[in-house]
């Protein structure tokens, strides 16, 4: 079994109190490697080195140039040790590791991107209406940053904060999920091994309730990037605000994928499988609620279930699964709770609907690729958030009710729609209240382009070149002449 550490100040080191915690690989329910349980000492112990790296020592003194050195140095050092940080998060969380190749492929770039954009922060001079002020703008790094992180995908979510905010000159401290700890603990080695000074970076290993709140109120925090559930964003939101900390919340969703009579039916096929079963459903992205024009919908339903019936369910390792085990036993628990719940409502369950029956995927956390149709929007299959390998899929007639149903939920984080109408893309895509909208396409993320939610999916934007104010605070300067 692998035992890990966690990163303060610079050195590896255990929780105050000695304790640890398991972690186990959801393809066969084993326990793989022991994690620090970090504490509310552990967590001060961060910020206090974070703040002490930020406040003196060689990090505020470097360049705005070395800064984006060391960044993109950090990303040439993901991109050579890609293999082995998608191996650990496959063990960790079950993703299949094509997907994990792929997500790492890309991840590089958040540190290159922003690497890049380290020094090109500039201020302003401002023409005031005084005749004897000279005035200009300074913008400057916030402080110590907390990044609190869900199971899902632990690198990719850390690189949406990371990069921005060291760029801009803060410190960090990262907190992973306690499902899901390795793969950051493996990443600190490369911040170290790119030579980042001690304490700009850190991470605490350890739970919610004491660790992610010691860091959401700590008086040295200055902002608090957090992805998760909608919970857990409110409550950080709230203590946030209480101390009057900066905030970015990306939550959940429940996004409509809405596939209109004129769509390439083929290529949506495509993308409605992808949208709800990558990552086996445990994307905040995922395209759960599958909303398919009347005239096509018996065609469309058979075709997708037709589709789906073919994943194969295997070990996550292996380039040939398909759809791989959910992370955690509560997820799977919680996922075949929601399939009662839909069953219940009489939504008619056409595919799967329970644990595969076969002995091989017994002892990990499998579900099967679910799908349900007669599904009404008020149901709470087409409201709440299941996390899992479940559609739902609901008839329409005009443009106008497909457009009213996607945005009849509390969600707005994503949607996607398939028409090759080009006046029905622009008001379509004009009317659905949600951060992200895809055409003819799902899934599609990149470092250059905005992410976030409208309503309860959250509050700012990640990604993309005005990310990084979220990470930097505006000072006016006035200079009598
Ligand atoms: P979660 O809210 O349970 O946990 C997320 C993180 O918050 C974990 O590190 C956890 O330890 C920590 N945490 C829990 N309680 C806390 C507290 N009181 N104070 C501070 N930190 C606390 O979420 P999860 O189950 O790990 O992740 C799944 C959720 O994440 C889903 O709702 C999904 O939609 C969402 N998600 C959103 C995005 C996005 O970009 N919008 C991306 C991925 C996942």
């Amino acid at each position: 079994m692998q035992t890990y550490k966690m990163f303060i100040d610079g050195k590896w080191e255990d929780a105050a109190n000695g304790d640890t915690f398991e972690t186990k690989n959801p393809f066969n329910g084993q326990t793989w490697a022991a994690i620090p349980k970090g504490g509310r000492e552990d967590a001060e112990r961060a910020v206090e080195a974070a703040h002490r790296a930020f406040t003196s020592g060689p990090w505020p003194k470097l360049t705005a140039s070395a800064r984006g050195h060391l960044l993109r140095r950090l990303g040439d050092l993901i991109a050579e040790n890609a293999e082995h940080l998608a191996t650990i998060e496959v063990t960790d969380n079950g993703k299949l590791i094509n997907e994990m190749l792929f997500q790492l492929k890309y991840i590089p770039q958040w540190y290159y991107y922003f690497g890049g954009l380290a020094d090109k922060i500039e201020g302003a001079v401002i023409p005031i209406d005084k005749a004897d002020t000279f005035n200009f703008t300074r913008n400057e790094p916030l402080g110590v940053c907390v990044g609190i992180t869900p199971w899902n995908s632990p690198l990719l979510l850390l690189a949406y904060k990371l990069a921005p905010a060291l760029a801009a000159g803060n410190t960090f401290v990262a907190k992973p999920s306690e499902f899901t700890s390795a793969s950051t603990l493996e990443f600190a080695k490369l911040v170290e091994q790119a030579g980042f000074p001690a304490g700009v970076f850190n991470v605490v290993t350890g739970f919610g309730a004491d660790v992610g709140e010691t860091l959401t109120t700590h008086k040295y925090v200055a902002k608090i990037a957090f992805t998760g559930s909608e919970g857990t964003g409110r409550k950080i939101g709230e203590l946030a605000a209480r101390n009057f900390k900066k905030v970015t919340l990306e939550l959940g969703g429940k996004s409509p994928h809405i596939v209109f009579d004129d769509a390439e039916i083929d290529n949506a096929v495509n993308g409605v499988i992808s949208g709800i079963f990558a990552a086996t459903g445990q994307t905040c992205i995922a395209g759960s609620r599958l909303l398919v024009q009347r005239k096509i919908h018996d065609q469309f339903l058979e075709k997708i279930v037709n589709l789906a019936k073919t994943a194969r369910m295997g070990d996550p390792l292996l380039t040939s699964t398909q759809v791989g085990p959910v992370t955690t036993p509560p997820q799977l628990e919680k996922i075949l709770g929601y399939i009662n719940i839909a069953k219940g409502e009489g939504a008619e369950c056409v595919l799967g609907g329970g644990r595969p029956d076969n002995a091989e995927l017994s002892r990990g956390w499998f579900v099967e690729p679910t799908i349900f149709s007669g599904v009404r929007n008020d149901m709470r299959i087409a409201q709440e958030e299941v996390f899992g390998p479940v559609l739902a899929v609901i008839p329409f007639d005009s443009d106008e009710e497909a457009v009213h149903i996607a945005n009849d939920t509390n969600y707005g984080l994503a949607a996607g729609f398939w028409t090759q109408d080009m006046r029905r893309i622009l008001k379509v895509s004009a009317a659905i209240q949600a951060g992200t909208i895809w055409v003819n396409t799902y899934r599609v993320i990149s470092y250059m382009s905005p992410l976030g939610g409208y309503k309860h999916s959250g509050i700012g934007r990640e990604n993309g070149i005005a990310s990084i104010q979220n990470y930097m605070q505006t000072k006016s300067v006035m200079i009598s002449t």
